[in-house]
């Protein structure tokens, strides 16, 4: 493995996660990326005019993207090499009605927790805020991602001097304990001033043209590379901004010639069941993979026969074993951070992988010669689960689920490895190219 190329492959990685604080600036900044390769961006309200060889990416709502590559083979006989990811992660979201004032002179922010976030890794941490807001332009709506990379807000803790149970038997209320300390009040200032007058300050945009907002809070401290051998990775979003990485540059990276349709999608809203427009339980991809054969000249038969020829591959970041709580893990599946990506089993399907999914990964991983890992829960422990049984349900295609192996999932900085994502991004594009190394 070319040391050089892991290096500034992990560097990008870390470049993208920490410059992608929300689902919509991890789709802006996957756009880019992309515009850079030449593809080309295609929109849903628009006639489409696809060719083999063409390169091709589709938005959708900004938080959700699929981008593709046309192979020059028979789409009816090759179908479709598919790699799914999320965009979204969890944390604290801004609630409409957003400050609240206390009689102490406190400026505190109104925040709804988004997906199972681990609460107390909020605390005492300075916050940055980010998101979209539509604003009137021209008569008509626009959107406008806003970031606003300072530290402006924090949500402090109890002293434990109030608390003597800090350490024992703590609890979070999320409706009252949770809410961040932005500012003192001033003298004549409305409350519902106080969050627009910031995006005022800091983006320029007129607080009179915001309409509304989709704002959420993120860890202002930047991800590192760290440990004796910077073999590790401290960031926020890991989960699951690290998989859209490694699968957007497998797809950038992959050679052009194959015959292969090759698709890359990033659902929104996993983190909280991915059940809406944007989410992998959306239409968004079944239409999308038909729209793409008909365009191609498919007939309906044709189109029923690429679906069934296709394979795809659910990425999310999968439980390292715990160096403190190893009992929390089968004591036979155990994976370990660099030891490579892990495929995941699931009985009751949470996750998606079938015998057939698992050995073309392992297929995929062999032909990279990067090693892999398996993982099933324990019995008495539920888990988690991934974009895999809804795409694999939705599109009847079959699905491995598997991801990079971290510590910490859903705290607000999450551990990893940094040798695992390039083993995953090298498993990518051994799938996508399907030939051997
Ligand atoms: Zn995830």
């Amino acid at each position: 493995m070319d040391n050089l190329t892991q290096q500034i492959f992990s560097e990008n990685m870390l470049q993208y996660l920490n410059g992608s604080p929300t689902a919509y600036h991890a789709v802006e900044n996957a756009a880019v990326m992309l515009r850079n390769h030449d593809f080309q961006e295609l929109k849903e309200t628009e006639k489409w005019s696809l060719h083999a060889g063409g390169k091709y990416f589709v938005v959708n709502n900004h938080s959700c993207i699929i981008a593709f590559t046309v192979g020059g083979g028979d789409l009816a006989q090759e179908g479709f090499r598919i790699i799914g990811a999320h965009t979204d992660s969890p944390g604290l979201k801004i609630k409409p009605g957003a400050c609240m004032l206390t009689p102490d002179g406190y400026v505190k922010l109104n925040v709804e927790v988004y997906g199972s976030a681990i609460l107390s890794t909020w605390f005492d941490r300075p916050l940055a805020m980010a998101g979209r807001v539509i604003v009137k332009q021209g008569g008509g709506l626009v959107e406008r991602l806003v970031k606003i990379d300072k530290p402006v807000c924090m949500i402090p803790n109890l002293c434990i001097h109030f608390n003597r149970d800090s350490n024992t038997n703590c609890s979070y209320n999320k409706q009252t304990d949770i809410l961040p300390l932005l500012s003192m009040k001033e003298e004549g200032m409305e409350k519902g001033d106080y969050l627009f007058e910031l995006i005022q300050k800091e983006t320029g945009i007129e607080k009179t043209d915001i309409l509304d907002y989709e704002l959420f809070l993120y860890e202002y401290q930047k991800g590192i590379f760290m440990g004796p051998n910077e073999e590790f990775i401290s960031a926020s979003r890991i989960d699951n901004l690290c998989m859209v990485y490694a699968g957007l540059s497998a797809l950038l990276e992959s050679e052009e010639d194959g015959k292969k349709c090759k698709v890359f999608a990033a659902f929104d809203h996993e983190e909280v069941g991915s059940a809406s427009a944007q989410g992998a339980y959306s239409d968004f991809l079944p239409h999308t993979l038909e729209r793409i054969s008909k365009n191609l000249g498919l007939t309906d038969d044709a189109c029923f026969q690429a679906i069934a020829n296709s394979t795809s591959i659910s990425a999310d970041t999968a439980h390292a074993v715990h160096p403190n709580y190893s009992d929390k893990h089968d004591s036979e599946s155990c994976p370990v951070l660099c030891g490579g990506p892990v495929i995941k089993y699931s009985a009751s399907q949470r996750y998606s992988t079938n015998a057939f999914s698992a050995a073309y990964f392992m297929e995929a991983c062999r032909r990279a010669q990067v090693p892999y890992q398996k993982y099933v829960n324990r019995n008495d422990i539920v888990g988690g689960s991934t974009i895999g049984p809804a795409l694999s349900s939705l599109t009847t295609i079959p699905t491995v689920d598997i991801g990079t192996p971290v510590l910490a999932m859903h705290s607000i900085r999450e551990f990893g490895a940094v040798v695992d994502n390039f083993y995953a991004k090298e498993a990518f594009r051994a799938y996508y190219e399907d030939k051997e190394a």
